[in-house]
């Protein structure tokens, strides 16, 4: 028998493992299983090779427990080790400064393991004892035992095994009982282990038998040694890929539809991608994606791995260019992951492009649920944004699909304004806006609806990347305005009138909680409506931002401004303003006069003071006669407007026509209206 010291420069290897590698102990049973499924697979290779020539027979990988010896034993019948490899691969530790690297990376125990070859000694997190007993697959191998007590020291001694293999014997520490337990296993194979390429049995099918569950004969398999990513897309159905699906996220909607990667240049990598359906910004739920290693699991904390928006998919990927063991951190700075991520990235837009080529018509008929996807891309990545420009979609009112490109000859001859920009007109909610769309459409625009989650993000991106363009709602202005081709015409009311007309109209607004009003006037159709809200593009966009970034709240809770724009044209606006300057004018225009000197004269003693350096003559007393002049005109003009109904029933009709008009003053408008019509 021989005995030795494990080659690692420190002279307590052992007690730091346990040490620090303890937050992540569970991880030894994948690192067990993964050499185990790897010396399988080896032997598998040289079989095929026909460098080796003996029988495969059960290819398995086998856990077991043995609760009265208080051991866990990973088996496998793989190549095997005679005392040459195990010297080689097991004693000798190649690494120096063990103590200092742990020390330094304590909080990224992953990374160690596996980087280093530790793989193995993670056996010792949570064993007191670990024997191997092996026999290599080399003929005329002498079975070997290595048994190593969690001390440098180990002893070496030839065996009696005589199956092919190698056994890991773990003497489970006091401690770390659970891992003699079949369901604390059942669960560690589920997440590491499920989808390894070599069958992997642990404990028994267990059968309903007598109201409760007995084992049976049979050896429970705990992997699908072939998932699906492994599979060529040709060879698999519809429902292949949903049943997987369903595999891997129980309890989930059906997802859209689904991309299966199949990459070998520049490097290996396979996987399906699922896109979920999202309904709201609630629904999305990051760390979805599962990254395995050669069908070994390493993370689902793909944040940073992944391209950000991708985190909002669904599925596998799966790279040996991957390093498995490794902490989260890790992966992120590693610049082949990088490299893997963007070229994911890259494969997802060319798939998208393809689909969108071959067969547009589906593209489109999916394209409400993805886009949301492809926004989020578009926004997150400027790479994919250059790929996605081609396939991304714009729907208008009637249900018509445009690229970009197309879009921007649908309207370029119609909607271009006076400084050469291409105006896009949009609505966010057509049935609500309908009157908006409607006298757009009047005019020869064409609407689109952007009623996503992201499309508020997404029109400021358009509006940077896409020359001369801006997008304005259709509620934003009249229509005449929305897109203004030439300087607009004059209201045709005089100084006087468009005071009196001002405040007649602004007295009469009803007081809506956080809501401004400005009245402006236009001299629009005569079959144009009296009046017409809007409300202010950049406002509303702000304010609508703002609701998605909690730390906008300022602009959140500014009031909403509108502008109530009054049609000099319209037949009923006519006689209003006729009316009013005829009753109006006797009284008003004296007390107007009266204000206009006043002002002249203060800004004149200002004027004169400043330019002699003198200090400004006490003007306080003229100050008060124009407040108190203008309190009158105010009195003068409010009153009588208070006896004309009709201003006030424009006004509520056009609230209600955008929305603003309910509760009491709903219910006046609605009297008032019978009263009108006696
Ligand atoms: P790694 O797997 O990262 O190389 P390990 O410490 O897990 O590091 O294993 C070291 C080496 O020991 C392996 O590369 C392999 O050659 C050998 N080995 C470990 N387990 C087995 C096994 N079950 N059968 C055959 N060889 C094994």
């Amino acid at each position: 028998m021989a005995t030795g010291k494990i080659g690692v420069t420190t002279e307590n290897i052992f007690p730091v493992i346990k040490k620090f590698l303890y937050s992540d102990h569970e991880i030894f049973l994948r690192e067990l299983v993964a050499n185990a499924v790897d010396a399988t697979q080896k032997l598998k290779t040289l079989y095929s090779f026909g460098d080796f020539k003996g029988e495969l027979g059960e290819m398995n990988v086998k856990v077991t427990i043995d609760k009265e010896k208080g051991t866990l034993t990973v088996s496998d019948h793989g190549i095997g080790m005679d005392a040459e490899d195990i010297d080689k691969y097991i004693n000798q530790i190649a690494f120096s400064g063990a103590e200092e690297f742990l020390a330094k990376y304590k909080d990224t125990a992953n990374s160690i393991i596996g980087h280093f070859g530790l793989g193995f000694y993670s056996a010792f997190m949570v064993s007191k004892k670990v024997e191997i007993r092996s026999l290599s697959y080399k003929e005329g191998a002498k079975a070997v035992k290595w048994t190593c007590d969690g001390s440098p020291e180990y002893t070496m001694e030839e065996t009696d095994k005589t199956e092919r293999g190698t056994d890991v014997i773990l003497y489970i520490d006091d401690e770390d009982k659970e891992f003699l337990e079949q369901a604390r296993i059942d669960t560690l194979l589920k997440k590491y282990c499920r989808f390894l390429p070599v069958p992997v049995i642990s404990g028994k099918e267990q059968e309903w038998k007598d109201g409760k569950y007995v084992d049976t004969d049979k050896d429970k398999v705990v992997n699908a040694t072939e998932p699906l990513w492994t599979k060529k897309p040709t060879e698999l159905t519809d429902e292949d890929y949903l049943k997987f699906y369903h595999e891997l996220m129980p309890g989930s909607e059906d997802p859209m539809f689904w991309i299966h990667l199949n990459v070998d240049y520049p490097f290996t990598l396979t996987g399906i991608l699922y896109f979920p359906k999202i309904k709201t910004n609630f629904d999305i739920q990051k760390n979805r994606i599962q990254l395995y290693c050669n069908q070994v699991f390493v993370t689902d904390q793909v944040e940073g791995v992944v391209p950000e928006f991708m985190t909002l998919m669904q599925g596998v990927i799966d790279s040996p260019d991957i390093p498995l063991n490794v902490s989260r951190s890790y992966l992120q700075a590693d610049s082949q992951v990088k490299k893997i991520s963007s070229y994911i990235t890259k494969k997802l837009g060319e798939r998208l492009d393809k689909m969108f080529k071959d067969d547009r018509k589906s593209f489109e008929e999916k394209w409400d649920d993805i886009k949301v996807f492809i926004e989020y891309g578009m926004l997150t990545d400027e790479k994919f944004y250059e790929q996605a420009k081609n396939f991304y979609l714009l729907k208008d009112v009637a249900g018509a699909y445009y690229t970009l490109e197309e879009y921007r000859k649908l309207v370029e001859s119609t909607q271009t304004d006076k400084d050469n920009m291409v105006i896009y007109l949009y609505t966010t909610d057509p049935k609500a806006q309908f009157t908006y769309v409607k006298a757009a459409e009047d005019k020869g625009y064409n609407v689109l609806v952007l009623d996503g989650q992201l499309d508020n993000h997404i029109v400021g991106l358009f509006e940077q990347k896409l020359e001369k363009t801006r997008f304005v709602r259709v509620d934003s202005d009249i229509p005449e305005r929305l897109i203004v081709k030439n300087d607009a015409k004059d209201a045709g009311l005089s100084p006087l009138q468009t005071d009196i007309m001002s405040t007649v109209f602004k007295s009469r607004i009803p007081d809506i909680e956080k809501a401004n009003f400005i009245v402006t006037f236009a001299a629009l159709g005569e079959k144009d409506a009296p009046a017409t809200v809007t409300q202010n593009e950049f406002m509303r966009r702000m304010k609508d931002m703002a609701q998605m970034q909690p730390g906008a709240a300022f602009y959140a809770e500014l009031p909403d401004s509108y502008e109530v724009i009054v049609n000099t044209n319209q037949s009923v606006v006519k006689s209003i303003i006729e009316e009013a300057t005829k009753a109006l004018e006797g009284e008003v225009s004296p007390v107007r006069k009266e204000i206009d000197s006043l002002n002249e004269e203060i800004s004149k003693s200002r004027k004169e003071a400043e330019e002699k350096k003198e200090q400004a003559p006490d003007l306080s007393e003229k100050e008060n006669k124009v407040a108190e002049l203008r309190n009158k005109e105010n009195s003068l003009i409010t009153d009588y407007a208070k006896t004309q109904p009709v201003v006030r029933q424009i006004i509520d009709l056009a609230l209600l026509q955008s929305h603003l008009l309910s509760g009491e003053y709903l219910n006046e408008f609605i009297k008032r209206s019978v009263d009108l019509l006696k």
